[in-house]
């Protein structure tokens, strides 16, 4: 089979989904994803997102604490960026309805913001403990409004298509992505989505080790497919792991959250 859009969202986590509900106002989307649409990190997510939002909260104090946490290793400009752009990303998850805690009367937010490592202020927004799966929620409600978007769950992507792999002539500093192959679990089928744009926005590798809060998902694919397709792959040290975990031989181990540390 197949299937050509406008735009291939490889991934149906925050990142995923929040470019679909933006790119579905500029063309068709197909978001592939590898299981159920709603298994990601992101629905496991508990703590929260830091952004400036208190008024005694300074941009320069997020900045400041942040590159103080990166050690020398952080892009200044990139920071800067994030920093800047977060309030302005947390109010746009908000009109996409995402219900973050409210603050108690009296505080200086609007929302209860949590204080974690690191945070020299109190800033992280959060929806009870339970952030990403709420986060999740809305974004699979605001995208199903959307006619433009299909989901296709239970479809794996297997590897990106290059002209130079139907054209042998084509030179490596001219090849082009033309989508991609994406395995159907369900039929057991391999169909090719063709699209104008591919986007790949399929977490991270957690999953490479052997225990890990991530969930099954997170095996790296997208990144595999990336560097396959001659991208320049950076920064793959850096992999977060929590500091508490469940571990149970029999069971699928889960993160302790840091309220409890
Ligand atoms: C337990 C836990 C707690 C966390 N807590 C926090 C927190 O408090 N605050 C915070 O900021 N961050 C937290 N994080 C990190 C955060 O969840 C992630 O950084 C973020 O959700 C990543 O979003 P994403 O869209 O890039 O990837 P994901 O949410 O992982 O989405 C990846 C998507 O790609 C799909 N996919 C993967 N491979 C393929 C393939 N081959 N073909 C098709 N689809 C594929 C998956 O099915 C999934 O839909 C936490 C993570 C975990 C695991």
């Amino acid at each position: 089979m197949e299937i050509t859009s406008d735009f291939l969202v490889l991934g149906s986590g925050i990142a995923g989904l929040s470019f679909a509900i933006k790119a579905a106002d500029l063309g068709t989307v197909s978001i592939v994803t590898k299981k159920e649409k709603s298994e990601s990190n992101t629905n496991l997510a508990q703590g929260g997102i830091a952004a400036v939002h208190d008024k005694r909260d300074r941009f320069d104090y997020h900045i400041n604490d942040t590159l103080v946490c990166g050690a020398g290793l952080c892009k200044e400009d990139v920071v800067k960026f994030v920093v800047i752009e977060g309030p302005e990303r947390i109010n746009e998850l908000v009109q996409w309805g995402v219900d973050f805690t409210k603050a108690k009367n009296g505080n200086s937010s609007i929302y209860d913001l949590g204080r974690e490592g690191g945070h020299s202020m109190r800033r992280v927004l959060h929806a009870k403990d339970l952030t990403g799966s709420e986060i999740e929620r809305a974004l699979h409600e605001k995208a199903s409004l959307k006619r433009n978007i299909k989901i296709f769950e239970n479809h794996i992507g297997i590897d990106l298509i290059l002209e130079s792999n139907l054209r042998p002539e084509i030179k490596k500093d001219r090849d082009k992505c033309l989508g991609a192959y994406i395995f159907d679990t369900q039929r057991n089928a391999i169909h090719t989505f063709r699209a104008k744009f591919i986007i790949l926005s399929t977490g991270g590798a957690g999953k490479v080790y052997l225990i890990t809060t991530n969930p099954d998902i997170a095996t790296g694919d997208g990144i595999s497919m990336a560097y396959r397709a001659g991208a320049y792959i950076a920064n793959m040290e850096f992999i977060q792991f929590h500091p508490t975990c469940l571990y149970h031989p029999d069971a699928k181990s889960f993160l302790i959250s840091e309220a409890v540390r």
